[in-house]
């Protein structure tokens, strides 16, 4: 099956592109599936696009022409030519991977949401922006010189003056759109908590002197979900057992029965800190005296102390899923494959949109079982199409899916 249109412009995600300069003429990136192939037809922007995969699904045809549709402008074109395809790396765009939080009052979060909506417009970002009346909690993919003109255009209202960046970088958009919202909680939580009452921000390079210097007297506690703790987690961290963090407070009242809580230390983390702003006054509410929080999470952590103490990946909620905490190094597989007990640490969500289930599995496994999380799965009524590849991206696949009516 194929399927073609034409665009006025080139996708810039070499690795599901092939590109042809001209259709006797493949020229192909290192690893790069192969699925769709692009030629050029007529004139500089002009192009057609040609799915060549004999297992096309529809929802690839779809997720090629968001690809295709969102990069529009003409410095997203890529010219290549048979010197330039050798070296494909420094052809791509470099993208910032933005997560900040701020707590600020801030009187109009709706007309907060309109500005960034306006700022966005015109600029190659995605994002996922939560805005309510007590601050902004953000994460967001933006090619780079427009990330540094959003950091420069926040840092210029002073009540986002002193927010503190955290920057990954991806070859590409980690996220399929931008999304900017108003919310009424910037971090759920059923029970009124305030950041200022909160425990006392550690910096990373403390955090790591306080893990060495650790005793029995301190719990370190991960307030993160399961699949998040699976894929990675601080050595000797425990993990409270619950579905829903909602539950945090009766969870924090637990531990201080459990615990003198006059004695006890405790030291907590989650991704990138915001989570602790609350939890932790949580924590002083029910009574422990010596509470401290990790500033700026693991994301910080790992950018500034490197892997240290830390076990596993980070998990993250954009299509990179999980990724070692410090950039320069490389990090162990500590999760493993749902059904074969491989290592593995990649998640798919289970190709039964009425089960949906997030579990890490070993590509075998996953050609196997269609993508499925158990063999009833498989042969349920509304499956998506499976597709083979090395990197799922399953936030995509919800979104993609969102709108799709349940029985
Ligand atoms: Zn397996
Ligand atoms: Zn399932």
């Amino acid at each position: 099956m194929a399927k073609s249109w034409a665009m006025f412009s080139m996708a810039r995600t070499a690795d599901e592109i092939v590109l042809r300069t001209f259709p006797r003429q493949p020229v192909g990136w290192d690893g790069v599936m192969g699925r769709l192939s692009v030629i050029l037809i007529e004139g500089l922007f002009v192009f057609r696009t040609y799915i060549i995969s004999r297992s096309i699904t529809s929802r690839s045809v779809f997720l090629a022409e968001k690809t295709f549709s969102c990069c529009l402008s003409p410095e997203a074109l890529y010219f290549p030519s048979k010197k330039r395809l050798g070296a494909p790396m420094e052809q791509r765009k470099k993208y910032y991977v933005l997560a900040f939080y701020c707590f600020t009052p801030i009187e109009n979060p709706h007309e907060e949401v309109a500005k960034h909506h306006e700022f966005f417009k015109t600029r190659d970002i995605c994002s996922r922006i939560y805005i309510s009346y007590q601050g902004i909690n953000a994460q967001m993919s933006a090619e780079e010189s427009h990330a540094k003109e959003y950091m420069d255009w926040m840092r210029q209202d002073s009540r986002f003056a002193n927010i503190d960046f955290k920057i990954h970088f991806a070859d590409e958009q980690v996220f399929p759109r931008a999304t900017v919202k108003f919310r009424q909680q910037l971090v759920a939580l059923d029970h009124d908590a305030n950041p200022v009452e909160g425990g006392d921000h550690v910096s990373a390079s403390e955090w790591k002197k306080m893990l060495e210097q650790k005793d029995p007297d301190t719990i370190l506690l991960d307030v993160r979900n399961d699949y998040e703790w699976k894929v990675g987690h601080f050595e000797g961290a425990i993990k409270p057992k619950l579905d829903i963090f909602r539950k945090f407070p009766e969870y924090a009242k637990q531990l201080s029965d459990q615990y003198d809580a006059k004695k006890t230390k405790v030291m907590m983390y989650c991704t990138g800190g915001i989570r602790c702003e609350l939890y932790s006054a949580l924590m002083k509410k029910v009574g422990f005296e010596q509470v401290y929080q990790l500033d700026g999470g693991v994301i910080k952590y790992g950018l500034e102390e490197g892997q240290s103490h830390w076990k596993g990946k980070l998990f993250v909620f954009d299509d990179r899923l999980a990724v070692p905490i410090s950039p320069k190094e490389d990090s162990e597989v500590i999760s493993v494959c749902h059904h074969c007990g491989a290592p593995s640490d990649i998640y798919y969500n289970c190709a039964n949109m009425d089960c949906n289930e997030l579990f890490t599995c070993c590509p075998s496994c996953a050609d196997q079982y269609k993508g499925c999380c158990q063999e009833s799965c498989a042969h349920a009524e509304r499956l998506r199409p499976y597709e083979k590849t090395e990197k799922p991206k399953p936030f995509r696949k919800w979104y993609h899916y969102e709108n799709v009516k349940t029985q």
